[in-house]
């Protein structure tokens, strides 16, 4: 079949075997050219692994360091006239890369949130790791079922206590349009933190401990955003922000039983992936911080901020008062955000493509599924079986 991009909303239902495959080898060949990562962890789980800063941190300490992985990620496989979803076209292309390469690559796929994959995945470690350095968090999901309850939690990205009207992006149509958000229930705040928040990262680290995987003087890492003053009123101080926070609780527990060094909320800049799109208001703010950073030769996407936090951060951790390793350090820079937040009131329709990048942003988006790569010939009839 010919696969093209069909997009409903803030998701693109189809994904391109070939594009998905070139993107993952983009972002291997960012980390080679730069050279190896010689402090890097050689035994590594990633949770979350199949797109976005997942995918990036796997090829990261795997192309970098020369590190044997087990993945963990939630795909859909192909069938004969259905794409798979983009992870999945992502891991085979990964596993088949790393494998070339000499290094082991052992993805499971289901619900890291169960403790069936978290036992399947602990078999995957013994086997074919023996123990794990470094565990990478990076599920983002909109629900999880909590494995002793059965119960079934939805996120709810809102924000507290009021009302908020904010400016909005519409993506597919470059509208910008104020929106009213209704506060959350005290019901959705908490549901949001059963699933987004620590809860899950303690589970895992409980389990890998029990089961005597986990290597002395292992490190975990989890992925957060705190962002600017321009989206605090619907991420950092929204229900989002709280279950956040929550990962710095969950942190400071790990670092108490395990010690100083063992656990790092990693706070991460704000780029195109299928979980951020999902978010109002993040978009129109992408696509500013698109323009604001590259016309300051500061731009950096997925692969560039994880291997800035692999090669610069990680070796010596310097972290802020709260205990986190700080990669925003550029997105939140006063020169970034001065000139953010002096753009920002004057976006419209009109204005929006002469101050922000709707045109990288939407190309960044679509590159998440696979197409608009260059090198791909979208034309050639393929099967979506086949990788
Ligand atoms: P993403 O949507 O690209 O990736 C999410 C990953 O989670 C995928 O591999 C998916 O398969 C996996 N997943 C989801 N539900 C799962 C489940 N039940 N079981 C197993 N795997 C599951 O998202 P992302 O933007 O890379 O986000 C990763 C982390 O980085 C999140 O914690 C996010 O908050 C954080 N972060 C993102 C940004 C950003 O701008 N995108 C910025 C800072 C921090």
């Amino acid at each position: 079949m010919i696969i093209e991009p069909k997009i409903r909303g803030f998701i693109c239902t189809t994904a391109h075997p070939t594009g998905c495959a070139t993107n993952v080898q983009r972002q291997i060949d960012h980390v080679v050219v730069k050279g190896e990562i010689p402090t890097g962890p050689r035994r590594v789980l990633v949770l979350g692994c199949s797109t976005g800063y997942g995918l990036a941190s796997r090829i990261v300490t795997t192309f970098g360091s020369n590190a044997d992985t087990v993945g963990v990620s939630f795909e859909k496989p192909p069938a004969e006239n259905k794409t798979a979803s983009a992870g999945w076209y992502n891991n085979r292309a990964f596993e088949q890369r790393a494998k070339a390469a000499g290094r082991v690559a052992v993805t499971v796929e289901g619900d890291a949130f169960s403790d069936a994959i978290k036992a399947e995945a602990i078999a995957a470690i013994r086997e074919n790791l023996g123990q794990v350095d470094m565990i990478v968090y990076s599920l983002a999901s909109p629900v999880r079922t909590d494995p002793k309850t059965g119960e079934t939690y939805r996120s709810a990205i809102k924000p507290f206590g009021a009302p908020v009207e904010a400016k909005t992006l519409n993506t597919a149509t470059g509208e910008v349009s104020q929106v009213v958000i209704e506060p959350a229930t005290e019901e959705e705040a908490a549901a949001t933190v059963k699933v987004m928040g620590g809860e899950d990262w303690q589970l895992w680290i409980a389990a890998l401990s029990e089961a005597g995987v986990l290597a002395d003087g292992f490190t975990t890492l989890n992925y957060t955003y705190l962002g600017s003053e321009l989206t605090w009123p619907i991420y950092h101080k929204g229900t989002l922000g709280v279950a956040k926070a929550d990962l710095d609780r969950a942190a400071g527990e790990i670092r108490g039983q395990f010690g100083d060094s063992s656990a790092y909320v990693v706070a991460l800049k704000a780029v195109v992936t299928q979980a951020s799109s999902a978010i109002p208001v993040v978009p129109l703010y992408g696509t500013l911080l698109l323009k604001v950073m590259a016309e300051m030769g500061l731009g950096e996407g997925t692969i560039e901020q994880i291997d800035r936090l692999f090669r610069a951060k990680l070796a010596d951790p310097v972290v802020d008062e709260a205990h986190r390793i700080r990669v925003d350090d550029w997105e939140l820079s006063d020169t970034v955000q001065a000139e953010m937040i002096r753009r920002w009131p004057l976006l419209s329709t009109e204005t929006l493509p002469d101050l922000a990048d709707l045109k990288t942003y939407r190309a960044e988006f679509l590159k998440l599924f696979g197409f608009g790569l260059g090198g791909v010939d979208y034309s050639l009839d393929v099967d979506p079986r086949e990788v």
